[in-house]
This record gives C-alpha cells, structure tokens and sequence, in this order.
C-alpha cells in the first residue's frame, strides 16, 4: 500500500504536534455543548453570538500555537518527506493565523495548507480534495495522516489511504488503513517501503 503513495497530507493538532488545545474548556467558553464539533456549534449560532465566540476561539488557538511542540518524529519525518519528493500538505480546522504561527514554530513549510477557510470542513472530503486538486494529485496516490475520526473519514471519502496517529501503543480506536504510535513509526514505514537505508 505504501508503495503507491507519493502525497502525504497531515492534519496538525495532536498529529504532526503535541496536542496543547483543551476543546472541552473551549466548548465551555463558548457555551456549545460538551463532545460537539466547534466547527458546527459556531455555525448553529446567530452572527452576533458566533463572531464573539470565534474571537475565543481564535485566541485559544493563538495561544496553543504559540506554546506548540512537535509530536515524536514529526519534523523528521516531514524532512525526509521533501528530500524524496513527495507532495505534502496540512488539512485543520483552525483558524489560517494560528496555523501560520505553528508552521513557523516547527519550522516546516508545505506544498498546500488547507485551514478552516475551506467549507465544509472535515469530516466532509471536500478540504482532502480542495488540496490534491491544487496539488494536481491523484487520491489513489494519497495518505492522510490523523488522530481523529474525522481526518480517516475525510480521507476516506476522498479516495485517499488514511493512517492513524495514535499517541500512544493503542489499540487503535479508529478504523484506518494503518495505524501507528507516532509520526516517527510511520516515518520507519515509508523508509522500509521505499527501501532508504537510514534517515
Ligand atoms: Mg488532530
């Protein structure tokens, strides 16, 4: 399967960083309902209500980026990435400043970085195949990386391979193409499949 892949698309929190966004504290800020999805608490909300929560959520999400730490392997694997030229890009939710301002921490840029902007957002395929057509990418020859559900799903309805970042030794809890501890797991993958001697 691995084989076939030449374009790796990441969603950010909690996949190529550590994940610093407290949502249930931020769910509690802006009155939505625990477990729900921001992204649709803020749509079901009447314009005035809704601008006052997206100013708390952006500066959440400015504060989380400015305190962002790489998830294990990330940076290396995202290097190794460019050097054997493969198409990447970030599919999030978050707001495009808060994005910027991650990116630059980590010190990684991509060939395509698909934020909130794009409508709907994930779990809808809709931003995976916003960033393979501005890619010029086939699905077939694309893997989208993420640690929750929505990501797989994303993925998945576009066509694409999806790998799960766990966090942790698992099991996994979402069903995907393949599952991993960390970036770095997958980065050990993809050098085997693609038969690099070392990093
Ligand atoms: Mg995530």
């Amino acid at each position: 399967m691995l084989r076939r892949i030449a374009t790796v698309l990441f969603d950010l929190d909690g996949t190529l960083t550590v994940p610093v966004l407290d949502f249930p504290a931020l769910r509690r800020a802006i009155g939505a309902p625990p477990g729900a999805s921001i992204v649709h608490a803020l749509q079901a909300m009447p314009p005035d209500r809704r601008a006052a929560a997206e100013a708390v959520i952006r500066e959440a999400e400015l504060a989380a980026a400015r305190r962002t730490r790489p998830n294990r392997g990330a940076i290396e694997l995202v290097q190794w990435l460019h050097s054997r030229g493969f198409a990447t890009g970030i599919i999030t939710r978050n707001f495009r400043e808060a994005v910027d301002v991650t990116l630059a921490a980590l010190g990684l840029a991509f060939d395509v970085v698909i934020t909130r902007d794009c409508a709907p957002p994930k779990p809808a395929p809709d931003p995976v195949l916003e960033a393979l057509r501005r890619l010029g990418r086939e699905a077939a020859s694309a893997l989208m990386v993420g640690d929750y559900v929505d990501d797989l799903t994303s993925g998945r309805l576009a066509g694409a391979r999806t790998c799960l970042v766990m966090n942790g030794p698992g099991p996994a809890a979402f069903e995907a193409d393949l599952a991993v501890s960390y970036p770095e797991d997958l980065h050990a993958l993809l050098r085997k499949a693609f038969q690099t001697p070392s990093a």
